[in-house]
């Protein structure tokens, strides 16, 4: 077939599918193709057009599309005659699953923690939290944060920040109170760096323990130790560090929602890692399944007070999930991706930094290992009501755009989605690093103003 009538063909039916696919759906506006295959950290299009993979399925494919030991470990199993699905019960594959899992927790958590094995969407293991905890502390409310993203079911999104997704909805789960998240970029505060964190551990400190607050004491406290959704804002050692003690002192339990930043993206195995704390739950999703459905809660096992049947879901007995993730961790572990994912972290950082002296237009770059932002701003001297430099939203998603058209796929996110994000596989070529980095500074030259 002529490659334009190719082309049209593909288009034709890409508009075709807009009109039979619910309004809700987000990247298939903006990647309007259909993708026909994909090889680590490229994949390709109808048309064989190549793209580099900055996103990996929104950080689940930690190994790249089609890693060669993945697909050989899931032929083997499908070969093997093994099920594929046993809802919770025992499977040879789900008990060494299990054992793997608990074993890589840090501190020997493992040692005391215990799974339950969820619906498979993050925000299934979310709601499972919140539930175990209130079952547990015979306590309603929940603490969340500014700019979390928790997940898009009733309960999950009520712990959310952003209110596009939470204002039509009445009815969403009550008793969740929010605190500012230390955002050093927009300080929800004023102060900065040290004066930030001091400001925010005595607001949640004396809020938390005023009696006239207006908080009844919470269920549990959930955050994240890297904001994703929120904009890729890492929150600062010393505070998750206080947030710790905070809850120690209140006997409030912690949740650690991973779910993105899990599983060595970080540069760590687990992003609360950095700050050395010890969680009171851990949610796992993405990454944890290799690239197939699964999410899980790791928690205290003192706090394993639910009866039986207290959380279900048909599908979280996903062998294949099972079988995806032991091979992902096998594959973290021989290519050594927690220290590959803090290296070429670093590298993206700099080249990054680079292009913010270059362009006004950058406001900041952060992030830790391979989940990294940058913010876009209208320039360092238009200030928005906070005294903070403009968001400028409009701008990163053109950026977006314009690196899609020239075979780069990144994300936006972020308040008024500002933030471009990387998340690429952790097994990403330094090469293609660099390639998109090119790609993303031959863009922003198109709006460079000297
Ligand atoms: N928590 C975090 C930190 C997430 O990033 C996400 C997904 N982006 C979720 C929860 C929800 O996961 P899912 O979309 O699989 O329900």
């Amino acid at each position: 077939m002529n490659k334009h009538v190719k082309e049209a063909k593909i288009a034709s039916e890409w508009v075709l599918q807009s009109h039979v696919e619910s309004n809700a759906r987000t990247y298939a506006r903006t990647v309007n193709f259909s993708i026909s295959k994909g090889d680590g950290s490229l994949f390709y299009d109808d048309s064989n057009n190549r793209y580099i993979d900055c996103l990996a399925g929104a950080g689940t494919l930690a190994t790249g599309h089609n890693h060669p030991v993945i697909i050989e470990r899931l032929k083997q199993y499908l070969d093997s005659g093994q099920i594929l699905h046993g809802l919770d019960m025992l499977t040879p594959i789900k008990r060494e699953f299990t054992k793997a899992i608990l074993e890589v927790l840090p501190y020997q958590l493992g040692e005391r923690f215990k799974l339950q094995f969820c619906g498979p969407t993050g925000s299934d293991a979310v709601e499972a939290s919140i539930k175990l905890f209130k079952t547990a502390t015979g306590r309603r409310t929940v603490v969340s944060f500014h700019g979390a993203y928790h997940g898009m079911t009733a309960g999950s999104l009520a712990l959310t920040g952003n209110l596009n997704a939470k204002s039509p909805i009445a009815s969403l789960m009550s008793d969740v109170h929010f605190f500012p998240y230390p955002y050093s970029y927009r300080s929800p505060y004023g102060a900065q760096g040290e004066e930030m964190v001091d400001i925010s551990l005595h607001h949640i400190r004396s809020s938390l323990s005023d009696p006239e607050s207006g908080i009844t004491k919470p269920a549990a406290v959930i955050v994240e130790a890297i904001q994703g959704e929120g904009g890729c804002i890492p929150a600062p050692d010393r505070w998750l560090r206080g947030l710790r003690d905070i809850c120690t002192e209140l006997d409030i339990p912690l949740i650690l929602d991973e779910i993105q930043s899990g599983f060595a993206r970080s540069g760590k195995m687990f992003a609360f890692e950095h700050a050395g704390i010890k969680p009171d739950a851990i949610l796992l999703s993405k990454a944890v399944g290799g690239g197939l459905p699964m999410a899980l809660m790791a928690f205290d096992g003192k706090y394993d007070k639910w009866l039986p049947g207290a959380h279900t879901g048909t599908f979280r007995g996903n062998q294949l999930g099972m079988v995806a993730g032991l091979a992902t961790l096998d594959l973290l572990s021989d290519l050594r991706l927690v220290e590959e994912a803090a290296r070429k972290g670093l590298l993206l950082k700099n080249e990054l930094l680079k292009l913010k002296n270059k362009y006004s237009f950058i406001g900041d770059v952060r992030g830790r290992g391979l989940m990294v932002g940058v913010e876009i701003i209208r320039s360092p001297r238009m200030l928005d009501d906070n005294r903070n430099p403009m968001a400028d939203g409009e701008l990163a998603n053109v950026i977006k755009q314009r690196c899609f058209d020239r075979g780069l796929l990144i994300e936006s996110g972020g308040r008024s989605g500002a933030v471009l994000r990387f998340l690429p596989a952790l097994t990403i070529e330094d090469e293609l690093l660099l390639e998109a980095l090119a790609i993303l500074d031959s863009v922003m030259m198109d709006f460079y103003v000297s």
